[in-house]
């Protein structure tokens, strides 16, 4: 135990137990996708379902987007760095997603939306996260929440680490999105050369982190493990997260919340905890009652 002060003893590091570097693949109708979780490396990591990175200059690799498709008993997170986003849906909501810019959408009973890029050149840059809907919440009334780039707090530490904090909480700030069921945690973390951030996460969270930007050393000691740009990390359990730049400057993003511990049946766009439940959407859908 030699270098090792009380704190350290007391205070359990969240160790990565798993590292995964997301996989190339095309969605919607036809744009080229990294994703980091939902594929059969990472399944799903419990109340999370699904993280896409789209990152692209060519808009032969875009520009088609995700027309009229549905969801149901889930929620997507669009955030967005590059470019601009167009979102409708059948509920009477519609809406542009610019850079800094998220999209909280709650699908519940079932939503029929499209999301399409509103630019013909240049970079188109962001994320998509599903978050799961617990089983008495994934036939609830569809919800749709639009916060701007500049509703969401930045916590800007003395030694240069500078964290936009979308949901959940830092340093006594509280994020811009609240009153989810899973308490996520979601930040966007910009780590300079030579930093460390750590976060406690509430107790029980299921986390990860995305590195999309350089590359940072997640966890502590022997443990620890170099993260690179396109990959996730999945945290195990204990207190503190703890991620690290070296020689080169990191961006990620930070996400946690509660699992919801309940039977998960996807089937694309639904996501329900039965079979039975599956057929029903479809069949909902099909007959136009979404
Ligand atoms: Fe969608």
């Amino acid at each position: 135990m030699v270098g090792s002060s009380p704190e350290d003893i007391l205070m359990q590091v969240r160790q990565p137990v798993q590292v995964v570097t997301a996989q190339k693949v095309t969605d919607g109708a036809g744009v080229h996708i990294r994703r980091a979780i939902g594929t059969p490396l990472l399944e799903d990591l419990d109340p999370f379902l699904l993280l896409d990175e789209f990152r692209n200059d060519d808009p032969a690799q875009y520009v088609a987007g995700f027309p009229d498709h549905p969801h149901r008993g889930i929620e997507t997170v669009t955030y967005m760095l590059a470019g601009a986003m167009r979102h409708g849906d059948n509920q009477g909501n519609s809406g542009r997603l610019g850079p800094g810019d998220v999209q909280w959408m709650t699908a519940g009973r079932g939503i029929i939306h499209s999301e399409m890029p509103e630019q013909e050149e240049g970079l188109l840059w962001g994320f998509q996260l599903w978050v799961n809907l617990s089983a008495d919440e994934k036939m609830s009334a569809p919800c749709y929440r639009e916060i701007d780039s500049v509703e969401i707090p930045e916590v800007a530490r003395d030694d240069g680490v500078r964290v936009k904090v979308i949901s959940g909480e830092l340093d006594g700030v509280t994020g811009a999105v609240n009153g989810i069921t899973v308490s996520p945690t979601y930040m966007d973390v910009t780590l300079p050369a030579g930093c460390t951030f750590t976060h406690q996460f509430p107790t029980g969270h299921a986390a990860f982190t995305y590195v999309f930007e350089g590359a940072a050393e997640v966890g502590k000691g022997m443990e620890a493990h170099t993260v690179k740009r396109g990959q996730v990390a999945v945290f195990g359990p204990g207190d503190e997260a703890q991620l690290s730049a070296d020689e080169t400057p990191a961006r990620v993003l930070l996400v946690a919340g509660r699992p919801h511990r309940e039977p998960i049946v996807k089937y694309g766009p639904f996501v329900m905890n039965t079979r039975e439940q599956i057929v029903e959407a479809i069949d909902d859908f099909r007959a136009g009652r979404f």
